[in-house]
């Protein structure tokens, strides 16, 4: 069946990009040879592997050779996401009508572990945007998805999730941002922590408390930037993911209208964590890249360094390492796919695969790129070597979106309650 629309534009544009292609990535800004077992093309359709080719070439392009200095200058580069946008990567799991790529989860992951290996933290960011703009599509009336998505597709807008709060980060469901009801609007008063891209972007996707304490007296608006008492905290200063500001957002007698709420009052929890399933399996796809970089990174420094008369890669300790390395790859990779098609196709397991995804492969693929960092020796802490950033930049897919001990809280409750 011939694609349409925006998958139509991905793949006509990937044959003009990739038409020298040639089977290589660029990483880091170098030329790497793909290593045939570790292929994250495997088992993916003509139409997958091309638009993977596109994103993959967006990543040498556009984003490695860029991707150091995003880092140290700490730049949210928002011309590139823009370009980026042109793609169809701003709203990859959004609806076509508003502007969206219709695209499915197991597609989603496929382009964000390719643009992953031209930069972890721009794309990272442009996941949680992704997710944003999902849940507007997803729970918005016709009206707001017709007056948010388009923009958040084509990235004119940049989008925000905010439900962490000072006092409230695992326990998500005890936030207290207080949202009251005044006439036509809402009055939000309260403080969110940690917020992705807080400050620099233009719509917030916030859950607020409109009813009693728990889960069911939660609720999510849409707060627009410009909206009287809506105010930032300063940009933090981070280990990795530098090339996205992050902030607290504050809000003080900020009058939201009530034709800006998502779903019914009391659904908000629900809208969050529906986001977070879907964010979960993009950040584990954010790792995927990382730790496919990596490998190769540390792969081809073994075959030219030469110590005790030999280069590495004839020492057998270190090629273990590598093929453990590889192996951990491709069982994560797996796992994450396997996710993406349980949610995407709905299925009752759903919530506790992405959970088992997220917690196997950022750790899984965090251990990878710290060990491709111990392969370069010295020359690894040097930030003139890409492999730090990866390290840098992965670390935060184990605290974020739920940490990984939330991650076992997930999956054991599912297990022990169908006891
Ligand atoms: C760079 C960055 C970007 C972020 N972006 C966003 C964003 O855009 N939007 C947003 O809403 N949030 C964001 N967050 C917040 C993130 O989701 C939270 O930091 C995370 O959920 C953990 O919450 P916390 O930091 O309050 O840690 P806490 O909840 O205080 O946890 C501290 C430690 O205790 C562990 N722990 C807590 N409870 C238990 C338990 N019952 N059993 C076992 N272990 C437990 C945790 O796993 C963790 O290791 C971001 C965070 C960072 C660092």
């Amino acid at each position: 069946m011939a694609a349409t629309g925006p998958l139509a534009r991905i793949c006509r544009l990937s044959s003009i990009i990739c038409r020298n292609h040639c089977l290589k990535y660029n990483i880091g800004g170098q030329r790497r040879g793909i290593a045939s077992c570790i292929d994250p093309a495997h088992g993916l359709t003509d139409e997958q592997k091309e638009f993977q080719k596109v994103a993959f070439d967006f990543a040498a392009n556009e984003m490695a050779p860029h991707m150091a200095e995003w880092d140290q200058q700490e730049i949210f580069p928002v011309e590139t996401m823009r370009k980026a946008a042109q793609l169809g990567f701003g709203g990859i799991y959004v609806h076509p009508d508003v502007g969206g790529s219709g695209l499915s989860r197991l597609d989603t992951s496929v382009i964000f572990e390719a643009l992953s290996t031209g930069c972890v933290s721009t794309t990272a960011y442009v996941s949680i945007h992704n997710m944003c703009a999902w849940m507007i599509d997803t729970f918005g009336n016709t009206e707001q998805r017709e007056r948010f998505c388009p923009d958040l597709c084509s990235m004119e807008k940049f989008a925000s999730y905010c439900l962490t709060e000072p006092g409230s980060g695992s326990d998500a469901a005890s936030l207290l941002t207080s949202a009251q009801l005044k006439d036509d609007h809402y009055i939000l008063n309260g403080s969110k922590a940690f917020i992705s891209g807080g400050g620099d972007t233009d719509v917030y996707v916030v859950m607020c408390r409109t009813g009693g304490k728990g889960p069911k007296g939660i609720s999510c608006l849409v707060v627009e930037k410009g909206t009287p008492g809506l105010n930032f905290g300063k940009k933090e200063r981070k280990v990795g993911w530098n090339s996205q500001p992050t902030r607290a957002v504050i809000f003080e007698d900020c009058a939201v209208p009530v034709s800006n709420r998502l779903g019914e009052e009391g659904q908000g929890f629900t809208i969050a964590m529906r986001g977070l399933n879907g964010g979960r399996i993009n950040i584990a796809s954010c790792s995927l890249g990382a730790a496919h970089a990596s490998v190769l990174l540390a792969r081809d420094h073994l075959l030219v360094r030469k110590q005790f008369g030999e280069t590495l890669s004839n020492n057998q300790f270190l090629q273990f390492k590598l093929a453990e390395m590889a192996t951990k790859l491709v069982a994560s990779r797996l796992l994450v796919r396997e996710a993406a098609s349980a949610l995407q196709e709905n299925r009752s397991d759903a919530v506790s695969i992405c959970s088992m995804a997220k917690l196997f492969a950022t750790d899984e693929c965090f251990n990878i790129c710290n060990q491709a960092l111990q392969m370069h020796g010295g020359y690894g802490y040097l930030k003139d070597y890409a492999v730090q950033q990866f390290v840098r930049d992965v670390r935060v897919h184990q605290i974020l979106e739920g940490t990984n001990e939330v991650m076992r809280m997930i999956i054991s409750r599912n297990l022990l309650s169908e006891s």
